[in-house]
């Protein structure tokens, strides 16, 4: 997608797609909202519309001029800035600076051998040459950011085992409602998959029951910090204080706990939707080949940590 298409959704160019598609409409109707991020800086004046461009210190001009005088003027929805400027001069009524007159605060332009070219509003500056991710950026909802942002989201995860993470830091798993329906027993209340016996639960999969806090345990021992809780708060409070640091015991540890999420994740919904078991030691084999590959795949800094990483995780053959 590049500013030319934009463009396109915005209305200012014969569009080339077939609008009559539904996904065409979907994106027509972001108009408004992409519109306030446009500007337009003008070289020639000779593609910038004079009045629905937003290249004027005030804004699109068509905010502040009636589309009726407009028309009275001899102007039309077509004009470019070219067309209402001359010799360094406005060419609009002389009773409009009256009428309206915070026209009197936009200099004329000077018009080069340039063409108007589009930008995207970023905060305070305008980018030339636009991206998708300038544009969601700009628009996008914000909130304020989470305390454990930095134990979910960092360079170095794995994509997979980050979502994941982030999905039960939510506690947005889909576990109570969506297997309802599926229940072996009276329709009530899903069971969980490993001991039949309880509710199926964020805090009962991390990692209170028997089989994760066992495959939790061998995990933990390959870890240099310190985590000894099989709560699932807890874990969490333990890591947060340091996630955001850049230390390699620190990482080694959030690889781990967002593998372990996934492996254990993975071994529950195998068991309720194919009927495959696997061993608390397969499923920490697993992760703990996850997490090696990873670890592989980064460069340490020397230290006495990184020799005890490269002992434990057998890195040293790399
Ligand atoms: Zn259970």
């Amino acid at each position: 997608m590049n500013i030319s298409l934009l463009l396109d959704t915005c209305g200012m160019f014969p569009l080339r797609q077939d609008r009559s598609s539904w996904s065409w409409r979907k994106i027509l109707l972001i108009r408004p909202l992409i519109r306030n991020f446009i500007v337009c800086h003008i070289g020639d004046g000779k593609l910038g519309s004079a009045w629905f461009d937003d290249w004027p210190p005030l804004g699109p001009l068509n905010s502040l001029i009636s589309t009726r005088d407009i028309n009275r003027a001899g102007c039309n929805s077509k004009s470019t800035v070219s067309d209402i400027i001359e010799n360094r001069m406005f060419k609009w009524p002389p009773d409009w600076l009256s009428k309206y007159p915070n026209l009197q605060l936009i200099n004329a332009y000077v018009f080069t051998n340039e063409e108007d070219i589009y930008g995207w509003k970023k905060d305070d500056a305008v980018v030339f040459g636009f991206s998708v991710k300038n544009a969601w950026d700009s628009f996008r909802p914000r909130s304020a950011k989470v305390p454990w942002f930095s134990v979910v989201w960092y360079s170095q995860g794995i994509p997979k085992h980050s979502f994941l993470l982030w999905l039960v830091m939510g506690e947005r798993l889909k576990m109570q409602d969506k297997l309802i329906s599926w229940d072996i027993r009276d329709g009530s209340t899903p069971l969980c998959a490993f001991c039949k016996q309880c509710a199926d639960s964020h805090a009962h999969l991390f990692f209170s029951y028997s089989y994760s806090a066992n495959v939790w345990r061998m995990v933990q021992q390959m870890m240099i910090l310190d985590i000894r809780s099989n709560d699932w708060h807890g874990v969490v409070d333990c890591v947060t204080p340091l996630a955001s640091r850049n230390l390699a015991h620190v990482l080694v540890s959030k690889l781990c706990l967002a593998a372990t999420i996934y492996d254990l994740w993975l071994e529950r919904n195998n068991r309720i939707f194919k009927k495959v078991f696997r061993t608390e030691k397969q499923v920490f084999d697993a992760i703990f080949s996850n997490v090696r590959l990873q670890l592989m795949t980064i460069q340490f800094k020397s230290s006495s940590n990184v020799t005890r990483i490269r002992e434990i995780w057998k890195l040293e053959d790399v």
